[in-house]
């Protein structure tokens, strides 16, 4: 990709993690009651925005009554000093999460991010992703006691006797490819999944399965999805993308031969485009992915590569 990696949508570590200081007790109780702090009330892996859809940033001081009525607040990190808190209110309604938080609807950070600076976009799916681990581990895997939050939010560990397991928040990492034509670089291979719109064209991606490198994810998805062998995998950059719990490793890689043969399940049709097609469509206004997605990166730079 050989982009600056800011300029992926949702990471860019904008935050300083703090995570010596965060696994303190004594020093997240401080930061909650220093007045300086700032809290991002979020609903149900939703936004809580104003009415101009700008999230809802409250300082610790004004947001006493929004704490405690959380189900989870966690520690997202530092922001030139300041510490930035996340406070989950999906235990509430709709209504009632907006108007603690003084907000005027719930939206989704991927509607938003067009509007958003990209500090913002990343703190906000950041915030939404480590928020949605912490509701769906409320309870031990192994003993099925209560679990308690720790380390700021970072970690959950059972409170069952004689069990006392650690858990920390989960990633599910997926391989995104772009395939390059064998001998002619100047030809992709592009899919239309299952459910997408007519004329959407993207490329192949999978999650990567227990037991495989990613490089062996992208081996296996190519040959089922496409029914084509790739060789010469090669890493180009990755994305954080925490809905709820992804993380997109980008790779490019090269074809055995051109013959394609789509398994009518996740994919529909998949072909060969040059990249002269490819400038044509963009040209002509139809988009090349999500603006948001390493998708759109990969496909960009691989136009441009061709200059
Ligand atoms: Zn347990």
């Amino acid at each position: 990709m050989r982009t600056d990696e800011r300029t992926l949508a949702y990471g860019g570590g904008w935050l300083d993690r703090a995570a010596a200081l965060r696994a303190d007790p004594a020093w997240i109780a401080a930061r909650l009651s220093d007045p300086e702090s700032v809290l991002l009330p979020l609903w149900r892996d939703r936004c809580l925005v104003s009415a101009d859809r700008a999230p809802v940033r409250r300082s610790a001081a004004e947001a006493v009554g929004l704490r405690s009525a959380a189900d989870e607040t966690v520690f997202l990190g530092l922001d030139a000093g300041r510490a930035v808190f996340a406070v989950d209110l999906s235990g509430r309604g709709d209504a009632e999460a907006c108007e603690l938080a003084g907000a005027a609807e719930a939206v989704d950070v991927r509607a938003l991010v067009g509007g958003l600076g990209a500090a913002e976009a990343a703190v906000q799916a950041y915030a939404k992703g480590l928020l949605h681990w912490h509701r769906g581990q409320r309870f031990c895997g192994g003993c099925g006691a209560a679990t308690a939050a720790g380390d700021g939010g970072h970690t959950r560990s059972c409170t069952g006797p004689d069990c006392g397991r650690l858990l920390f928040p989960r990633i599910e990492p997926a391989v995104i490819v772009l395939v390059e034509a064998p001998g002619d670089a100047e030809w992709c291979l592009l899919a239309r999944h299952r459910g997408a719109a007519e004329d959407s064209w993207s490329t192949l991606a999978g999650f990567v399965e227990i037991g495989e490198s990613l490089e062996d994810a992208v081996r296996r998805e190519l040959a089922e999805e496409a029914g084509v062998t790739v060789v010469d995998v090669a890493y180009q950059g990755s994305q954080a993308w925490p809905f709820p719990a992804g993380l997109m490793v980008g790779f490019r890689a090269t074809a055995a031969s051109t013959e394609v043969r789509v398994d009518g399940e996740e994919l529909v049709e998949a072909r060969w485009f040059s990249r002269a097609e490819l400038r044509e469509r963009v040209a002509a206004g139809r988009p090349l992915g999500r603006i948001d997605s390493i998708d759109h990166h990969l496909l960009h730079s691989w136009l441009a590569a061709g200059d």
